[in-house]
């Protein structure tokens, strides 16, 4: 059997091929203060997802409207095996869904565990929206969903449902064994033209996991958080251990005490070094935006990317890593 790192190296290798070969690449960047409107968002489907966020920036929109629209893009794409539609299914070969989203005013809204609505997203916006609460789960998730016009789907694919059928043959039961191929969320921020920071992240979650699985990904202060007065930050990877050390959250504090977003990202990546023993066994990729516009980014592993839009910039850039082989 293929081992996870194994893995993660051809994933990687594959990762940054087509950087090298489409875009230019380049660690950190220097930025002009005040460089918005801006759109980060992680690996390479945040190319397209930027696009359409980018649309309603360019516009002068809100940003807010922005990363919605954004990460609906990746949510639709069946050829996206990691959120919405054509996501990889938990072990049992169900799709569960998990998103959240934040604006500048710290308004937000979630769903976790919800079956056959496409637009995660645009759910968790309604949550926030329309009702008192954060956070919606499970059935009463959907009941909402369906209750504000959102169509019951059916989200898995065949090429989904073959791939899980074969991962049932080979491991004959659970695993929980997770690699690039089948995890990676679509974490975004956007700050618009008037200086207002949203986010959003969205995702099918770690592939075959166990039935009732819940991630870091509609964790506010886990997979997402922002602060209109500081900045914002998403996560990528192994959910489990964004959310024992609630990373987002502790970006963004990080970037109140002064830290820019990449050292905030670089710290919160040590942080997860000091306290989970098995780190090296898992890739966590942070990117993180402060208010002026300036963003950065950070991971355990050689091989995360991320895309970032802006008037003068359309580009994947690769995050530095704590590990630097893998
Ligand atoms: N963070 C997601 C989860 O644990 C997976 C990923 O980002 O790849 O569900």
């Amino acid at each position: 059997m293929t081992s996870r790192r194994s893995f993660i190296r051809k994933g990687s290798m594959a990762f940054a091929g087509l950087s090298m070969a489409k875009y230019s690449s380049a660690s950190f960047s220097s930025q002009n203060e005040n460089n918005y409107p801006i759109v980060i968002s992680t690996w390479n489907h945040g190319l397209p997802a930027n696009e359409a966020a980018w649309k309603i920036l360019s516009e002068d929109g809100h940003s807010l409207d922005a990363v919605e629209a954004g990460v609906r893009i990746p949510e639709a794409d069946p050829k996206i095996n990691s959120v919405g539609f054509g996501g990889t299914p938990d072990a049992s070969g169900k799709v569960t869904l998990d998103a959240c989203i934040m604006d500048e005013k710290g308004r937000a809204g979630s769903v976790s565990y919800l079956k056959h609505i496409k637009h995660p997203i645009s759910v968790a916006r309604l949550v926030m929206e329309k009702t008192q609460h954060v956070m919606l789960s499970g059935k009463g998730a959907l009941e909402f969903a369906l209750g504000n016009g959102f169509k019951k789907e059916k989200l898995l694919t065949s090429e989904r449902k073959s791939a899980w059928k074969k991962w049932k043959k080979e491991k004959r039961g659970f695993s929980n064994e997770i690699n690039v191929e089948n995890h990676d969320t679509i974490g975004m921020l956007a700050i618009d033209k008037e200086g207002r920071i949203s986010g959003a992240c969205t995702t099918s979650g770690m592939g075959y996991k166990l039935p009732g699985r819940v991630g870091d990904s509609p964790i506010i202060g886990a997979g997402l958080f922002v602060d209109g007065e500081v900045g914002g930050a998403v996560a990528t990877g192994t959910g489990e251990l964004v959310m024992k050390t609630m990373g987002t959250f502790l970006v963004v504090e990080l970037m109140r005490n002064g830290m820019s977003p990449s050292r905030a990202c670089e710290e919160a990546v040590k942080r997860i070094s000091k306290k989970i023993p098995d780190y090296e066994n898992h890739q966590i990729g942070y990117i993180a935006l402060n208010k002026s516009g300036v963003y950065g980014s950070f991971c355990i592993q050689p091989g995360f990317n991320y895309a970032v839009k802006t008037k003068n910039k359309t580009e994947l850039e690769d995050a530095e890593s704590w590990l630097k082989t893998l």
